[in-house]
């Protein structure tokens, strides 16, 4: 446990007082006549509510607080952002300092991280997920190894983790953050929180300084469309990368629809929508399993499976003949002979079944 503020020495020393940019939303003043941002006098006029004529609010209040709500933090504690993808680039882009910070991930895993690293010119430190047979999982002791023999500025713990399935126990994230006190800021991306077992690692920002968590719309609240992405961290971290973002990043169109989303009865029905997801999961794992050519089928807590293929090519090529598209995985380190199957509804699920039987019976 550390001064509330103990965050900020990790953001890059040039940014510590960095102001941004004075947006026209973000003034005090009051007024009934607005011509403070260059903005038409009129409404487009597709737009007969007059709602896009002006600049939206950068940080959507009422959304602000019902994702807040949501993930069970404070709303000095969140972010919103173009996707959970804009929040991992403004963390990368204001903690390193190009050339000599390091990000830390662990392979095979979400691309963007080492992409967002890559484009700042900050070393990419990689620790494998160790292949425990029947599992592929965060290797704790080699991430906390590594990032304190590498200069990690930020460790990206996928939990669940895609592609591999596997989740991270807190006790384990609460390892690698006390380990890096000081040093490192832990993100947790929890991206697919809503399929697994877990608790969020949201708990542990009250006790850890050094802990951030991702979560998105895109996944289970199926609005991938709308671009919403939430960081939550530390207050003073909040608002310096606020002051980092670009003006105006979430659309006014998009801000309504999250929000309309986000009511009580929509939460009921995305609830209930998990679970027929996490009830495919288990029938598709099992169903794939039993596949001769399947050499496995990893446990996953996400929206996905992981399926090892004794020809994955085939198995692409079948599946695509039938109009279903995969993701192929065999560039990644470790999965050369793997596909990721989204798990979707149970007729797209059929299809999946279905045209690998078929390639049997033609084989
Ligand atoms: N994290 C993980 C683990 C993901 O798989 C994805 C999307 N595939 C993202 C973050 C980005 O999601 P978004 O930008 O849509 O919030």
């Amino acid at each position: 446990m550390s001064a509330p503020d103990a965050v900020m020495s990790l953001v890059r020393a040039d940014l510590q007082a960095f102001a941004g940019y004075a947006s026209a939303r973000s003034s005090a003043l009051v007024g009934d006549v607005w011509l403070n941002a260059n903005e038409s006098a009129w409404a487009n006029p597709a737009d007969s509510e007059g709602r896009a004529r002006r600049y939206p609010d950068p940080q959507p209040a009422a959304l602000r607080a019902r994702l807040a709500e949501l993930y069970g933090c404070a709303t000095e504690q969140l972010l919103i952002g173009r996707g959970s993808d804009e929040a991992i680039d403004l963390l990368v882009r204001a903690l390193c300092e190009p050339g000599r910070d390091a990000v830390l991930v662990t392979p095979p895993v979400f691309g963007m991280y080492a992409v967002c690293a890559r484009l700042q010119n900050a070393p990419l430190l990689e620790v494998p997920l160790r292949d425990d047979g029947d599992a592929l999982n965060a290797d704790i002791d080699a991430v906390i190894a590594t990032a304190l023999a590498g200069n990690a500025k930020l460790v990206f713990l996928c939990s669940p983790s895609n592609p591999a399935g596997s989740a991270i126990v807190l006790e384990q994230v609460e390892r690698v953050a006390t380990a890096l006190q000081g040093r490192a800021l832990v993100v947790v991306d929890e991206a697919y929180a809503e399929y697994a077992a877990l608790p969020s690692a949201v708990t542990l920002l009250s006790r850890y300084d050094n802990v951030a968590v991702l979560r998105t719309l895109s996944k289970a609240h199926a609005l991938a469309a709308a671009r919403i992405g939430s960081l939550i961290a530390a207050p003073a971290l909040i608002a310096l990368l606020r002051r980092c973002q670009a003006p105006y990043p979430i659309p006014g169109p998009c801000a309504e629809l999250a929000l309309a989303g986000l009511s009580d009865s929509n939460l009921q029905l995305t609830a209930s929508r998990v679970e027929r997801i996490k009830t495919e999961r288990g029938r598709l794992q099992q169903a794939l399993a039993v596949l001769p050519e399947v050499v496995r089928v990893y446990p996953s807590q996400g929206n996905y499976l992981l399926v090892r293929f004794s020809d994955a090519q085939q198995a692409f090529d079948a599946l695509l003949a039938a109009g279903v598209v995969v993701r192929d995985q065999r560039a990644a380190p470790q999965l050369h002979d793997a596909l990721r199957i989204t798990i979707g509804s149970t007729l797209e699920n059929d299809r999946v079944l279905s045209a690998l039987a078929a390639r049997r019976v033609a084989a």
